[in-house]
C-alpha cells in the first residue's frame, strides 16, 4: 500500500466526489501558495503534497488505480511512467501543469511564471523507440543516442571566461526582477518582470567563456543504457527524469521522453496483460486429441489437446500472458482452429470414405440434433 493517504493530504472523505476533491484542493493550493509565504520551507512542503495528492486523487484513473492500491508510489524504479500516456508516478512536468492550472485558475499568473522563469528549466527531449512485440513484452536494454545541451565543464555553466567577469546587475541588484510603476485610469499600477539588462540572471558578464560563447552550455551527443520494463504498451511514453537539455544560466535538465512504438506481432494479439492466439491444429488432432505447441512469453510449451476438440474452442492459461515488472501477469486466450486438409489424395479420400461410413449418428451429435431440428420446421 502507498505510504501517504491522500485523502487525508487534501482533507477529504474517501467517498469525496471529484468536485469536492478539485475545491479542497484549490482552498488548500491558495492557503499554501508559496508566493503568499516566501522562505516558509514548511509551506513550501505541504503545497508540494498537495500537488502530489491532487495529481493523483484528482484524476479519476488514477484515483481508482490508488484506491485499488496499485499506484506504484516509488515510481517504478527508474523515475519510469511505463504503462500508458501520463499515468502513474509524479514527475516535474506533471507538476507544472498543475502548476499552470493553478496559475490560472487564481490569477497568479504573473507571480507563478516568474517563479518558474527563476527555477529554470531545461527542455525535453523527445525520442521515438521502435520495439519487437517480444521486447514489449519482456522488457529490454536498449542504448538511446540522442543531443544534448550540457552545463558548460569550462565556465560551469556561468558563461563568464572565470569569476572575475562575472558581475552583479547594477539595475536589478541581482535579484533578477525589476518593479515598474504605471499610472492608469486605474490609479497606480506595481508589476514585476524580469530585468531586461542581465535577461532575469541577476548576474552580467563582461568576458565570456571561450568554450561556450557565453552561453553556459554546450552541445554533446549522449548514450545511455535504458532498462524498458517489461510489458511496455504501444504509444506509452516512458520518462527520464533531468536526462533532458541543461538550461542557460544553470538550473535543472529537462527530461528524456522516450515515446515506445510496438511492431505488431503475426503470432499474438495483446489485450491489456492478456495475449490471445490462435493455433492451427489438424484434422487428426482435434478428432483423436494430442500434443500442440503453445507459444508463450517465456516460451514454447506443450498442450495435450483433448479428444474431440471443436474449431474455435478458447483454452485459457492463467497466469501466461504478460508479466508486469510489478508481478501482475495476464493470462493466454488460445483459440484452436482446426485446419480443413485440403488438395488429398484419391487414397486419402478412399479412407475418409471408410472413415465416414464407419461412423454412427453419436460421432456427429450436433449434426444429429440439428437435423432434427429442421425436420420439426418442415413438418
Ligand atoms: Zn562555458
Ligand atoms: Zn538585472
Amino acid at each position: 500500500m502507498p505510504s501517504k493517504d491522500y485523502y487525508k493530504v487534501l482533507g477529504v472523505d474517501k467517498s469525496a466526489s471529484q468536485d469536492d476533491i478539485k475545491s479542497a484542493y484549490r482552498r488548500l493550493a491558495k492557503q499554501y501558495h508559496p508566493d503568499l509565504h516566501p522562505d516558509d520551507k514548511a509551506c513550501a512542503e505541504k503545497f508540494k503534497e498537495i500537488n502530489e495528492a491532487y495529481s493523483v486523487v484528482g484524476d479519476p484513473d488514477k484515483r481508482a488505480k490508488y484506491d485499488r492500491g496499485e499506484m506504484d508510489m516509488d515510481g517504478a524504479g527508474a523515475g519510469f511512467n511505463p504503462f500508458g500516456g501520463g499515468s502513474g508516478g509524479f514527475t516535474a512536468t506533471g507538476f507544472d501543469d498543475i502548476f499552470d492550472m493553478f496559475s490560472d485558475a487564481f490569477g497568479f499568473g504573473g507571480t507563478s511564471r516568474r517563479r518558474r522563469a527563476q527555477q529554470n528549466v531545461g527542455s525535453d527531449i523527445a525520442q521515438r523507440i521502435e520495439l519487437s512485440f517480444m521486447e514489449s513484452v519482456l522488457g529490454c536494454k536498449r542504448p538511446i543516442s540522442f543531443t544534448r545541451t550540457e552545463k558548460c565543464p569550462s565556465c560551469n555553466g556561468t558563461g563568464a571566461k572565470d569569476e572575475a567577469h562575472v558581475h552583479t546587475c547594477d539595475k536589478c541588484g541581482g535579484s533578477g526582477q525589476v518593479r515598474r510603476v504605471q499610472n492608469t485610469i486605474f490609479g497606480q499600477q506595481i508589476s514585476v518582470g524580469a530585468c531586461d539588462k542581465c535577461g532575469g540572471t541577476g548576474r552580467i558578464v563582461t568576458e565570456n567563456c571561450k568554450a561556450c560563447g557565453g552561453r553556459g552550455t554546450v552541445t554533446r551527443n549522449k548514450v545511455i543504457n535504458v532498462s524498458i520494463p517489461a510489458g511496455v504498451e504501444n504509444g506509452a511514453v516512458l520518462q527520464l527524469a533531468g536526462e533532458g537539455n541543461a538550461p542557460k544560466n544553470g538550473g535543472r535538465n529537462g527530461n528524456l521522453l522516450l515515446e515506445i512504438s510496438v511492431k505488431p506481432s503475426a503470432v499474438f494479439k495483446r489485450d491489456g496483460f492478456d495475449l490471445h492466439v490462435t493455433v492451427p491444429v489438424s484434422f487428426m488432432t482435434a478428432v483423436c486429441g494430442g500434443q500442440i505447441e503453445i507459444p508463450a512469453p517465456d516460451g514454447v510449451f506443450i498442450h495435450n489437446l483433448a479428444e474431440g476438440t471443436a474449431n474455435g474452442e478458447t483454452l485459457r492459461f492463467r497466469g501466461k500472458g504478460i508479466r508486469s515488472q510489478r508481478g501482475m501477469a495476464g493470462d493466454l486466450y488460445v483459440e484452436i482452429s482446426v485446419e480443413v486438409p485440403k488438395g488429398v489424395s484419391r487414397s486419402q479420400k478412399k479412407a475418409l470414405e471408410q472413415f465416414e461410413n464407419d461412423c454412427t449418428l453419436k460421432n456427429y451429435s450436433k449434426r444429429r440434433e440439428f437435423l432434427d431440428e429442421i425436420a420439426k420446421l418442415y413438418k
